[in-house]
């Protein structure tokens, strides 16, 4: 009865709200790693966005207007993560907050000393626990040009987002029953570390160091490269990309590979 209720719901909404074709292929222009995606799954991905916009409120701040366009560009983005998950992954928090640009958070942290602190420092993105995830629009646009600015902001913070179902942001996801949490830990962190090493002796690397930053900016950053760029992540960290494989029950470096033999 139960699922019977459910599916009647998912029904209605991708009925009621469904996106118009050319704001559909418009959104998807704008967003060119989708190519590898086959037309099946483009299908799916149009339901999961559609399910996603019913949930969740994508609002403007300072003065921004959020377009229908970035609205979709958005949640393209956000549902590409869990293309092959739960659409529960994202429950718990109920807006996403897009600036014109960058934005300076405000927020206030206390140092061991009991000394409190704003922070002024600008930023791109942001993903707050329980919270919303707050996105500089010029710099999810800059991100749809994955070769000259080498990030994707929106893909970043939604997999702060997923990193974060479980607690504070910390790279460990919570794993589907099959994956056992101490492998996960083990690739991470012996990833994590050598990478670090890489950063620290100045070697130009072909992931952005930024990854360096801590355990949970590592799993953000490889998220980006295992949906834009997976090649580069299965020859840099195979056993990362074999971790993700598992959890985001996709293998995008496959698709490329099939594209490339085309
Ligand atoms: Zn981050």
């Amino acid at each position: 009865m139960f699922s019977s209720l459910r599916r009647w719901r998912r029904q209605r909404i991708l009925q009621a709200h469904a996106i118009p074709e050319g704001l559909w292929r418009d959104s998807l222009e704008a967003l060119p790693f989708l190519a590898m995606y086959t037309d099946g799954e483009i299908a799916r991905l149009r339901d999961k966005v559609v399910l996603f916009l019913d949930a969740k409120s994508i609002v403007g701040a300072r003065g921004h207007v959020v377009t229908p366009r970035q609205r979709v560009v958005i949640a393209l983005q956000a549902c590409v993560l869990v293309l092959n998950l739960d659409l529960a992954y994202y429950d718990g928090w109920e807006s996403v907050v897009v600036y014109p640009d960058e934005f300076v958070p405000g927020w206030e942290w206390e140092d061991e000393a009991g000394v409190v602190h704003t922070n002024s420092d600008p930023m791109a993105g942001e993903a707050m626990e329980r919270g919303p995830v707050i996105l500089s629009w010029a710099d999810v646009e800059a991100s749809q040009d994955w070769e000259a600015s080498g990030m994707n902001l929106a893909i970043h913070e939604f997999a702060h987002k997923l990193d974060m179902r479980n607690g504070a942001a910390n790279g460990c996801p919570p794993l589907p029953a099959e994956m056992p949490p101490h492998v996960w830990k083990k690739t991470m962190l012996a990833a994590y570390e050598h990478f670090q090493k890489r950063v620290d002796r100045a070697e130009r690397t072909s992931i952005d160091p930024y990854a360096a930053e801590s355990p949970a900016e590592f799993f953000a950053v490889l998220s980006e490269v295992f949906f834009v760029e997976p090649r580069l992540l299965r020859h840099e960290y195979l056993g990362v990309y074999q971790q993700f494989t598992h959890f985001y029950r996709q293998e995008p470096a496959a698709r490329t590979q099939l594209l490339l033999d085309a």
